[in-house]
């Protein structure tokens, strides 16, 4: 099992860690005055769903080689699939890419704009006999190919003559034939040992109103014909993608070589996987319409606006893309190594408050009536800079149900008939006894206080074992916290039984909602994104649904780390 790091791990700002194996080559080409020492890379999403973090990944090591060699990074849209594709995917992937704090060399470009380029190309190609228009439904096309251990058959019109071909492909654009009737395919070889290579098809016939180009064309160009030729257009010197695209290499390389056009250099690495989770967008988009989220941004989703929303800074998904490094195996990461970033980056920002999450009242019993201390409490005490604030402390307070216990444990060192506590920030507190409703349930507490230790120090140098937090009765805001557990209840959601779907994996208990949660009056007014640290509780992040009468915090991640543990032991990375 390889080791959570892998071996070619890597942080890119730092220059004294040894380079991955992409950054490898593009050191390598540069010394070799290959494209005459330019680097160019880009970032190539199809519009057809949200980012997600597999595609964080993917944006951090292109623009990060851009800016770490002098060079420049495209944010180029994929947009040759008029079926799927919307604008709304269009903006919400600017804003994901811009808010991950990087910037693309000019405007966004779309590989639509390179239809009548890529349309040119064909004909030459047609031309120069190595393409030609087969009349078989896009499904016999499929059969004829053959499988890995049978070869492929040649369609009955292979050999059309490149004037006969030519006349037929335009008038295929001039939408002469019906849907699905034809297709372009490249004259390359049917018993080829890789399948993309066995005549793949170029262009197919659908009549669909493309988000940009309208009706303007009813002939689309496949993935495997466009993709190539829009890195050459764009004159990418290093066209990185996922592994599973290696045995599409040649085929690129055919397409761009019988052209003789300008010819990036592909490569591959491993795509980004991750435990309790998954990154097909195709299921993603599920999840979304089939309302099993709240939308593409629901806080469990894996998508950049979903972390986001969440709470997840920018610094602590590049932190874990810098972490997890670049490789060229397939493997799978623990959920665990992506919350450890995002403790670690709040742990130093987040301003600490007090909230609790299931208010029991506290009554202190010796404390003035109506008497109300603004008691000062650090903001932050990873940041002297951060500070201090004022509490308020007041006779009636809420501590924690989980935080009283008539009849305690061994280990219990909270609030215990009888006991000393200390109250964060206030005082020493003795429990004197509790109040009950008809059903048992405990409804108050009560205790007594000393004066004399007042900011939670004895003069007399007594120790407590607990400290609880708290919130003023009076003064406290009421809060909504919306808690999430993981999106699914087990590490591979696709890894399923006969008959299931990743679907049966879904997780019923991902989503808990505390609704009368109270917090300290400092969050008054704290606009959404805004983040802290409730004390004992976790990272929140308040929430757009906050209203003038409440506020609606979504926990990023509680405080509890378990990665250093598991780190230890040499885990991390499951499978692969
Ligand atoms: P899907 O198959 O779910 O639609 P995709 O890979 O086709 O995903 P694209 O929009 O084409 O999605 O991806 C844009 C870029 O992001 C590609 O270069 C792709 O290699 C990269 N990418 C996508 N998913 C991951 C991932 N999980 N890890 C790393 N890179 C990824
Ligand atoms: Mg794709």
């Amino acid at each position: 099992m390889p080791n959570a790091k892998p071996d070619n791990f890597e942080i890119s700002a730092d220059p004294k860690r040894s380079l991955d194996f992409v950054r490898t080559i593009v050191k390598t080409d540069i010394a070799s005055g290959k494209n005459d020492g330019r680097v160019h890379t880009r970032f190539p999403p199809e519009p057809n769903g949200y980012l997600h973090i597999g595609h964080a990944k993917s944006i951090f090591l292109n623009f990060g080689i851009a800016e770490e060699f002098g060079g420049k990074c495209n944010l180029r849209f994929d947009d040759t699939n008029p079926v799927k594709e919307e604008e709304e995917y269009v903006e919400s992937i600017q804003e994901d890419v811009r808010w991950l704090g990087l910037t693309w060399e000019g405007a966004p470009l779309f590989a639509s704009d390179y239809f009548e380029q890529m349309y040119a190309w064909a004909e030459k190609l047609i031309e120069d006999g190595k393409a030609y228009v087969c009349d078989l439904p896009l499904e016999e096309v499929r059969q004829g190919r053959g499988t890995l251990t049978k070869p492929g058959i040649n369609s009955p019109h292979r050999d059309r003559s490149p004037s006969e071909n030519l006349d037929l492909f335009r008038k295929m654009r001039a939408g002469e034939f019906p849907d699905g009737s034809r297709t372009l395919r490249a004259k390359i070889d049917m018993t080829h040992a890789n399948m993309n290579m066995r005549d793949p098809v170029m262009y197919r016939i659908l009549r669909a109103t493309h988000h940009r180009t309208g009706d303007a064309w009813c002939i689309y160009p496949m993935y495997d014909w466009a993709h190539g030729n829009e890195d050459s257009i764009e004159g990418i010197t290093h066209s990185i993608c996922t592994l599973e695209f290696e045995d599409h290499r040649p085929l690129y390389d055919w397409f761009l070589d019988s052209l003789g056009v300008f010819h990036p250099q592909q490569i591959e690495f491993a795509r980004l996987d991750l435990t309790y989770t998954m990154m097909s967008k195709r299921k993603l988009l599920e999840l979304v319409v089939d309302g099993k989220v709240s939308g593409w941004d629901d806080p469990r989703m894996p998508t950049i606006s979903g972390l986001r929303r969440r709470g997840y800074s920018p610094e602590s998904i590049r932190n874990f893309c810098e972490r997890i490094g670049v490789a060229k195996f397939n493997s799978t990461i623990d959920i665990q190594l992506l919350e450890h970033c995002v403790r670690e980056d709040l742990n130093k920002r987040a301003p600490r408050v007090m909230g609790v999450m299931r208010p029991l009242k506290l009554v202190i019993e010796n404390y003035p009536e109506g008497q109300v201390e603004e008691l000062d409490a650090i903001n932050n005490p990873e940041d002297p800079e951060a500070g201090t604030r004022k509490v308020p402390f007041s006779k009636v307070l809420y501590i924690e149900q989980a935080d009283f216990r008539e009849a305690a444990p061994r280990k219990f060192f909270r609030m215990v008939p009888g006991r000393e506590v200390r109250l964060r920030y206030g005082y020493f507190v003795t429990c004197t006894g509790c109040t009950k409703d008809e059903s048992g349930t405990v409804v108050e507490v009560q205790c007594s206080y000393d004066p004399e230790t007042k900011g939670g120090d004895s003069p007399d140098g007594r120790k407590v074992k607990g400290t609880i937090h708290w919130v003023s009765a009076a003064r406290a805001l009421d809060a909504e916290l919306r808690l999430y557990g993981h999106l699914f209840t087990q590490e591979n959601p696709s890894d399923t039984a006969e008959g299931q779907t990743y679907l049966d994996h879904l997780n019923p208990d991902s989503l808990e909602v505390i609704r009368d949660a109270k917090v300290e009056p400092s969050l008054a007014g704290a606009a959404p994104g805004t983040q802290v640290q409730f004390e004992r509780n976790g990272y929140f992040c308040v929430d757009v649904d906050t209203t003038a009468d409440k506020l609606v915090f979504n926990r990023t991640v509680t405080l509890k780390d378990s990665w250093k543990k598991i780190e230890k032991k040499g885990g991390g990375e499951k499978g692969g």
